[in-house]
């Protein structure tokens, strides 16, 4: 059954995104399928890059360096969308 912002029953803030940016390839469908526009595509600085593992870097090399970001932590109602569409696995939502 597909899940929508309606079944979201955590309150807002509660738990948040967390991203992998090793893992990352900035596909995008999470900022796509986000009903609260937590999540926004944006290119990570030298010193991010910096530290990504040797995987994450040879990732970033073949996609580029858009990768999802987390801008409205805030707004995330933890319904998981963003969790289940992205192809690398790349998302958790974490308590804060
Ligand atoms: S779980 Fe993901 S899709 Fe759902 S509100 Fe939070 S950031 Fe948006």
């Amino acid at each position: 059954m597909k899940q929508t912002h309606n079944d979201c029953k955590e309150e807002p803030g509660l738990l948040v995104p967390v991203i992998d940016l090793n893992a990352c390839e900035g596909k995008g469908p999470c900022i796509d399928v986000c009903p609260y526009h937590v999540l926004e595509m944006d290119s990570i600085s030298d010193d991010t890059y910096k530290h990504l593992s040797f995987f994450g870097k040879l990732k970033t090399a073949v996609h580029g360096r858009d990768k999802a970001q987390v801008i409205k932590p805030d707004l995330c109602h933890s319904c998981g969308l963003c969790v289940t569409v992205c192809p690398e696995k790349a998302i958790k939502l974490k308590r804060r």
